[in-house]
């Protein structure tokens, strides 16, 4: 079976979907693999790597996927890219959840087997292959790092001979996987850290990394289905809101991650919040790509209000390519070894974890594959 992982080309990607050492596994259990060139140097892989680890090289995303019966992708590939993998291989990587009708039609189009890791459902056996955790941890820890390297502040307690310094303050909003990978960072980084999160489950978490955590009298208002969040009324988003105002003073930094699957992400704080911390702070909002959990925040941009400055970043795990790189390819590694063992393809919509992630097959849409009795 041959694999094929082409160079991304969306704007700001540096990830690389295999990396030489997880070519090398699937090398040594039968697979053929082709890398296009170039296509992990942004993550510190070279060509001759990926020769030693087994591969062959070639030029041009046509190329190199060319006889391919399996396609390794970070993002979404172009209609021309699409056009150009061979009729009914498989393609695997971040390719959204379906909503992109015309892309479906591609898929389809072409009776490819399409399995994005957005879809993968979060069950405990999936875990290896989770790569919205791995992406998640990336970018948890680089938004503290964009956050201490905007702030004027230290984050931990310094003693000097020119007098004390205080830690900085930071407070992160929302403790999933990404916010709590923020507050290990900014804990490592000396800073006294709070947090807090709509779902009670996570207080314990939360103090195991040594933050405190700001409880809200919500209850269980908003644990959702599947251990995520579900939408609040608008009082209790009020009440949260007002929460969280009244910490602002006395913050220097806020982490935000406050998200809820297939919904806009919750708004945390409004523009009257922003103007109550003080001249200097920073507000990391990783939230910015469905919508913010700042009413002021500019995708993609970062810009100062109120004297505050407020990061919108995009796709921030790409900007940690070599780690993000080695914990994608691991993820991507599993879900091959899921559908093909020993390079032999074995789709089974009979199995959670195929069926959940899977986009189209075979020309078909997800819906139209049902749960027993298709096997390829
Ligand atoms: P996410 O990105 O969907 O949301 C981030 C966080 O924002 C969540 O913790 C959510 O509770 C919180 N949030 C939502 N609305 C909020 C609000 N108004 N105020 C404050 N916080 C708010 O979440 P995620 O990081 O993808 O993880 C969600 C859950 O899934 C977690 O419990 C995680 O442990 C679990 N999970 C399970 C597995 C698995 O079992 N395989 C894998 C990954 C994650």
């Amino acid at each position: 079976m041959r694999l094929a992982i082409p160079r991304e080309t969306a704007p700001r990607e540096q990830r690389v979907s295999l990396t030489p050492d997880t070519v090398a596994k699937l090398v040594k259990s039968g697979f053929q693999a082709v890398v296009e060139a170039g296509a992990g140097i942004a993550a510190g892989h070279t060509d001759e790597a990926y020769q030693k680890a087994g591969a062959t090289v070639s030029n041009g995303f046509a190329a190199c996927v060319s006889g391919a019966q399996a396609v390794f992708k970070v993002r979404e590939p172009s209609a021309d890219e699409v056009a150009a993998i061979p009729e009914g291989a498989l393609l695997l990587g971040l390719l959204g959840r379906g909503e992109d009708a015309e892309q479906m039609a591609r898929y389809r189009a072409r009776r490819l087997g399409v399995f994005s890791l957005n879809a993968l459902p979060r069950i405990s056996r999936a875990q290896k292959m989770d790569a919205l955790s791995s992406m998640a941890a990336c970018a948890g820890y680089k938004a503290v790092l964009l956050a201490a390297n905007s702030s004027g502040k230290f984050f931990p307690l310094m003693m000097t001979a020119a007098g004390t310094v205080a830690p900085s303050r930071v407070f992160v909003l929302g403790a999933g996987v990404a916010g709590l990978q923020a507050i290990a960072t900014a804990r490592r980084l000396g800073a006294v850290v709070e947090a807090f999160d709509v779902r009670p489950a996570v207080k314990e978490e939360v103090q195991s990394l040594g933050a405190a955590f700001v409880d809200m009298p919500i209850g269980d208002a908003g644990v959702g289905a599947g251990g995520y969040a579900k939408e609040l009324d608008e009082q209790r988003n009020e009440q949260i809101r007002q929460t969280i105002a009244g910490r602002l003073a006395n913050t220097d930094v806020v982490i935000s991650t406050a998200s809820i699957p297939g919904k806009r992400a919750p708004l945390l704080l409004p523009a009257a919040s922003v103007a109550l911390m003080k001249p200097g702070s920073v507000i990391v909002d990783l939230a910015a790509e469905s919508g913010g959990n700042c009413a002021l925040t500019k995708p993609g941009a970062i810009i100062v209000e109120h004297h505050v400055s407020i990061h919108g970043p995009l796709d921030i795990a790409a900007t940690l390519p070599t780690h993000a790189s080695q914990m994608y390819a691991r993820n991507l590694y599993e879900l091959i070894v899921h559908l093909a063992k020993d390079a032999k393809l074995n789709v089974d919509f009979a199995d959670e974890i195929t069926r959940g992630c899977c986009l189209t097959y075979e020309g078909r849409a997800a819906n139209e594959l049902t749960a027993v009795g298709k096997t390829a």
